[in-house]
């Protein structure tokens, strides 16, 4: 977790989950597992197991220790959604998000079926709450655009796209329903390219719906470089977040106390939740 983050469409991380396995060619160079397997075996480091899927219910509480409002990015690490962490330990994240409730939540997954089906079930008592934010990532039309029409039939209150890395040109797809669009290209060694075109249409698509766009970088191997400018300007529009008042120092203790109190609870919830990273997956993203 960190209380500032680098991200440009955020303020903050919380990872109550570390690690994840690949699920499609949006992964092929994914950022948390290049930094968290530069830790595997470092004793005492957060990512000492380097990837390997894990529940970190010892982080549940930390947005509640925030009294200042931010934007969170859920898992930045990881992946909420995932298929081994418990129905049980997602239920304990979003309470956490209902209760703190002065933040705006961002949950960002690529296992869109899952997402659907728990806020039409387990999750459905936070899916109309305002602060939390339900998006997919989209990289490309075969494993994208069946994440959207996943997300249009889920009942959310906010719901958002971040279309990173942008792998080829999507066409035009369905904005009903999406409330924020995010585009970036890839970076780092080995970067897949990203045309200028492929981006226009998506804005362009934007502007007709009337979805606020933000483009956030071009990525490449120089990032910083490339820059973040579109046709000579940024674009950075977001959603209006929702105001809450932060609860005062004592009921926040409380709640605090409240989402400690379930730790014991979830030592079985956390042991069912770890395994190796698989893999068998290698393959699709190669
Ligand atoms: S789903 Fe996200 S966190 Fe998981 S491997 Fe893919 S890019 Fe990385």
């Amino acid at each position: 977790m960190s209380a500032t983050s680098s991200i440009e469409w955020t303020d903050a991380t919380w990872n109550p989950v570390r690690g994840c396995t690949k699920i499609s060619p949006g992964c092929k160079h994914c950022y948390a597992e290049t930094f968290a397997e530069r830790f595997r075996g470092v004793t005492g480091h957060p990512y000492e197991q380097g990837f390997d899927l894990r529940l970190v219910p010892e982080k549940l509480a930390e947005p509640l220790r925030w009294s200042t409002p931010k934007t969170i990015f859920v898992n930045s690490m990881s992946d909420l959604f995932h298929e081994d962490v418990p129905e049980a330990y997602v239920e304990q994240v979003a309470r956490v998000m209902q209760l703190g409730k002065w933040h705006t939540y961002q949950v960002l997954t690529k296992r869109a079926g899952r997402l659907n089906q728990m806020l039409r079930t387990k999750l459905s008592h936070v899916s109309g709450l305002k602060h939390i934010w339900w998006g997919v990532s989209v990289e490309d039309k075969k494993y994208g655009i069946p994440r959207i029409d996943l997300l249009h039939k889920a009942p959310a209150a906010v719901r958002f796209l971040s279309i990173e890395p942008l792998l080829e040109d999507l066409g035009e797809f369905d904005l009903s329903g999406i409330h924020w669009v995010i585009v970036g290209g890839e970076s780092g060694a080995g970067a897949r390219p990203m045309l200028e075109s492929w981006v226009i249409k998506i804005k362009e698509q934007c502007d007709r719906a009337g979805v606020p766009f933000f483009f956030k970088q071009w990525g490449g191997v120089r990032k910083s470089e490339a820059g973040r400018k579109l046709r000579g300007r940024t674009f950075d529009n977001t959603p209006a977040r929702t105001v809450n008042g932060v609860a005062a120092g004592a009921a926040r203790l409380a709640m605090i106390q409240q989402v400690e109190s379930w730790h014991v609870q979830s030592r079985e919830v956390v042991q069912l939740g770890v395994r190796r990273t698989s893999r068998k997956v290698a393959t699709l993203v190669a």
